[in-house]
């Protein structure tokens, strides 16, 4: 077996990785989501040094990412640095960087600037859009994971209004007004409500020489109902305010094919826009390098009730990426912050628990429940012990907890601030293009992954886990 040396890039020896020795266990952290800043959070600094990776220098709150999509929020205001995040922690380290690849065998990760070596690896590197294969979707359509994703598609709702207006072809209109949004679990949900709301309230005042009645929402979901995951009553309502919101609701369909111009369904309907939302599937981003079997058909990792990966010994994974089998969740826990945040706390506890020789507890979820917003006064919730709230209700409890999972006092201000606005005055303040979104190479489509992590990523059949989001 060769030597992996701690090392810098080849192309650029003047940097590397540079973390001091140390004589505590050394734990590795892929990924600074909901899993992994909770994981930072609890974990003892004065017991482990804690060194977490993560591609971007800072934490997404997801949730929110189709309120910055549809110009509700600022980028900002729901992205947190994870430097700042972290900033009273001893003995932690944060790299912005790609981990390519885990060597197990040698307890070692390869990433963009270098390798390092664990004694403990921590993966929590979330979930991926799920294509179910579809490659001519992922040029095409728009995905919403990331910012930068949401910006894209904010660009492209706002440039298309401004090409809108310079045409009197009412073909070339009829494209760029229509939108079609695939997967009707709550994100598709929402942003086909958040969509319909600038048609509303935004756009006759921004753009009076269009004829709106010829903007047109096609929410496009494959089973006989909206919001799946969730109880029969929330689906019935969500579909009846979705309705109400003037969207345009297909279901049992499913989108075949999509050139660009014309999205066509599998049922032999034809839809004529140049904007198709992919909001019908994530899947566990694995990086590569653990064995096959210690996978859940390639998307998610295995783990036992203590998000051990199976097949290691010091290797967890938690949230999205881990699939905990259990006779409630037979495909693995949803998809979900609460989830995520639950198991990194867990994990952490356990670990401050192993240094001072007590036994370690295994992860039991606690579920608070789930909830959508559709519009303005307009949301459902299921609560625990099979409480339902619709309405108003249900949309200020969304609005509140939503605001108190937001990390930072400055964010939590600022969404706030942003909601009362836009409530007052049917106002939406970042209608801006900012970095105008260019066809055909989105470079936000979906980051470009290196090579041995495509081919370790394919298209993963649709559970009842991936399907929740
Ligand atoms: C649009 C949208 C709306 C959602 N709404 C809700 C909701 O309302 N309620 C709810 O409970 N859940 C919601 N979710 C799901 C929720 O966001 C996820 O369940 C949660 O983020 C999972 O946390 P995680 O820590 O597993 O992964 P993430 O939060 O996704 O974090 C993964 C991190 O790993 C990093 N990373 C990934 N791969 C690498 C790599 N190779 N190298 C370095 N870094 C890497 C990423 O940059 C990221 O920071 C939503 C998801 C989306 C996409």
């Amino acid at each position: 077996m060769s030597e992996i040396r701690e090392f810098s890039t080849p192309d650029t020896p003047e940097f590397s990785i540079r973390i001091p020795d140390t004589s505590k266990p050394r734990v590795i952290l892929i990924g600074g989501g909901f899993g992994g800043a909770q994981f930072v959070k609890s974990l003892s600094d004065r017991d482990f040094q804690l060194v977490m990776f993560d591609r971007h220098n800072y934490h997404t709150f997801q949730p929110l990412l189709y309120q910055v999509a549809t110009a509700g929020l600022e980028p900002d205001s729901i992205a947190a640095p994870l430097r700042k995040i972290f900033d009273n922690k001893k003995n932690f380290y944060f790299r912005m960087a790609l981990v390519n690849k885990i060597v197990p065998e040698q307890n070692c990760i390869q990433t963009s600037i270098g390798n390092i070596r664990y004694d403990i690896l921590v993966i929590s590197t979330g979930s991926r859009t799920n294509y179910f294969g579809n490659d001519e979707l992922i040029k095409k359509c728009f995905p919403l994971k990331q910012v930068p994703q949401a910006l894209d598609m904010r660009s492209q709702i706002l440039q298309n209004m401004e090409k809108a207006v310079l045409t009197n072809d009412l073909r070339i209109q009829e494209g760029l007004l229509n939108y079609v949004v695939v997967g009707g679990g709550p994100t598709g949900v929402e942003l086909a409500g958040s969509i319909a709301e600038l048609k509303r309230h935004i756009f006759p005042k921004d753009y009076p020489e269009l004829d709106l009645k010829r903007m047109n929402i096609y929410l496009v979901e494959g089973s006989p109902k909206l919001l799946g995951a969730m109880s029969e009553k929330s689906s019935k309502w969500a579909l009846k305010y979705l309705q109400e919101m003037g969207v345009t609701v297909v279901l049992n369909s499913v989108v075949q094919s999509y050139d660009g111009e014309t999205v066509y369904l599998k049922n032999g309907s034809t839809i004529r826009s140049k904007t198709l939302i992919w909001a019908a599937g994530v899947k566990g981003n694995v990086v590569p390098g653990l064995k096959e079997e210690c996978l859940q058909k390639g998307s998610r990792i295995l783990v036992d009730e203590f998000n051990r990966a199976t097949c290691y010994e010091n290797i967890y994974a938690i949230g999205d990426v881990a699939a905990m089998i259990t006779e409630q969740y037979k495909q693995g826990y949803p998809m979900l912050a609460p989830v995520a945040k639950q198991q990194g706390e867990r994990l952490a506890l356990n670990l401050n628990d192993q240094v001072r020789g007590r036994n370690w507890k295994p992860f039991k979820y606690n579920d608070r429940g789930s909830m959508a917003t559709i519009g303005r006064n307009k949301a459902v919730a299921d609560l625990p012990g099979g409480f339902f709230l619709k309405g108003f209700l249900a949309w200020a409890a969304w609005m509140l907890v939503h605001v108190l999972f937001l990390i930072g006092f400055r964010s939590k201000l600022i969404v706030m601030a942003n909601w009362i606005w836009s409530y007052l005055t049917y106002d939406k303040g970042t209608r801006l293009i900012i970095r105008p979104y260019v066809k055909p190479n989105n470079p936000a489509a979906e980051e470009p992954l290196p090579k041995e992590v495509a081919a370790h990523t394919p298209g993963a059949e649709k559970t009842a886990a991936t399907s929740a989001r």
